[in-house]
């Protein structure tokens, strides 16, 4: 086993923290407060390429691997930054790679990858299916050499910074189908096209994330934005879920590193009763804790990444990463509001704001519980819960 990483990957953490530099902490902080998407800093990072990193090179894209994307993201959060605005596109791509068509691939992959066209929005989550994804009821009725979308979804995020959205949608109705993961069709959906049937409605959560309720009447999509085969759309989905864990596992080491930065810095400069904070050991083991949960949950997500680059099974590893990662920087997060003491929650030390951003980790795009039952059903052979 060697822990030695790769230069390259230190000049790739350079490169995107060039970027990253040049968007300061009052930029994201006045974004906050204004519920405002990052175009700046989107256009910066797809510009410089650092959104592409998955795309091969024929299609004009960095041709690198998920090892690469996920410190690429983890870069933006470490910097004080949210990969929230970005990170579907890096997701999605696996998705497009595997299912899409050579032709689908050849018109849209180059434009995605010179960072003028956005693949930023996944619509999949519904009001009344929840966590169940198989129980989704958006409809796609086939009319022609179109599909017809009709339904609703809700927690879409970036519908309105995005050109393009993958919408899954069912095909065949749940009653009629023998096996439940089947049934569901997977579209490419040119949104520049389709606003007027499309009812997007925002939606303010606790962070600034552009997610909305919307909903579909009557869209028409091409039969040949189909992605992969009809009734196969949640296979397509499930393909895209280690990557999705592997990522997010990444952008939570990033938040991890920076809460443990931001408190190793106030422990030692704040003095109170004559020494720094942080000769307190109340303070200082918490923020040790914290560090030694980051370190560990980062062997885990590289051990995560570097199976699936080597195109092997990675479930358990990309979950665990998944899993592992969102608490560690959920606990360094509170590490760190304590830490700061009531400065943690003035807006101006940003502490809170990322406290907020992180938080969402735990729970989306997946839930820890719904992890925990794979661990627990599908690799420990535990009995199922569902
Ligand atoms: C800010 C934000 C942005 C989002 N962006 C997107 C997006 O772009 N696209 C998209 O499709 N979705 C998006 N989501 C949705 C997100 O993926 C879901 O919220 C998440 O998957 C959980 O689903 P739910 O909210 O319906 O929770 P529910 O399914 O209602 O579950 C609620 C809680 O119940 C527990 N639970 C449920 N089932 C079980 C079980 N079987 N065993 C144990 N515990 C269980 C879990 O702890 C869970 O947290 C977003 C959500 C948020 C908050």
């Amino acid at each position: 086993m060697d822990f030695q990483t790769p230069e390259s990957w230190d000049t790739l953490r350079a490169g995107v923290r060039e970027v990253c530099d040049t968007f300061g902490d009052s930029y994201w902080r006045e974004l906050d407060v204004e519920r405002a998407y990052p175009e700046e800093f989107v256009q910066a990072l797809g510009q410089g390429g650092w959104l592409s990193t998955l795309i091969p090179k024929e299609y004009g894209g960095g041709g690198l691997g998920l090892v690469e994307a996920s410190i690429v993201l983890e870069e933006v959060n470490r910097s004080g930054g949210n990969a929230n605005a970005v990170h579907a596109q890096v997701y999605m791509m696996g998705v497009l790679l595997r299912h899409a068509s050579e032709a689908l691939k050849r018109t849209y992959l180059p434009q995605i990858a010179s960072g003028g066209l956005r693949l930023q929005a996944f619509a999949v989550t519904e009001p009344d299916a929840g966590s169940e994804t198989t129980r989704i009821e958006t409809t796609a009725v086939r009319k022609g050499d179109k599909y017809v979308i009709n339904g609703s979804k809700i927690f879409i995020s970036r519908v309105l910074q995005s050109d393009m959205m993958l919408v899954l949608a069912r095909t065949t109705p749940y009653y009629e189908l023998e096996d439940k993961t089947r049934g569901l069709s997977l579209f490419l959906v040119d949104l520049r096209e389709s606003r007027g049937q499309l009812e997007v409605e925002p939606l303010r959560v606790m962070m600034n994330n552009q997610t909305n309720a919307i909903e579909f009447h009557d869209l028409e999509v091409p039969a040949d934005h189909m992605i992969g085969t009809e009734g196969n759309g949640f296979r397509c989905v499930i393909d895209s879920w280690n990557a999705e864990r592997i990522l997010i596992a990444g952008e939570c080491i990033g938040d991890g590193r920076w809460f443990i930065d931001r408190a190793v810095s106030r422990a030692n400069e704040r003095v109170v009763f004559d020494k720094p904070i942080g000769a307190n050991q109340g303070v200082q083991f918490p923020i040790a804790n914290a560090y030694a949960r980051i370190e560990a949950a980062d062997l885990i997500r590289y051990k995560a990444a570097i199976k699936f680059d080597a195109g092997e099974a990675c479930g358990p590893e990309a979950n665990m990463a998944k899993l592992l990662a969102s608490e560690a920087s959920w606990e360094a997060a509170n590490v760190c509001l304590d830490t700061h003491g009531g400065y943690g929650f003035l807006a101006d030390y940003d502490v809170e704001r990322k406290f907020r951003e992180t938080r969402l980790y735990t729970v989306a795009p997946v839930n820890n519980n719904l992890v925990l039952a794979y661990l627990g059903q599908r690799v420990l052979g535990l009995p199922r819960s569902y």
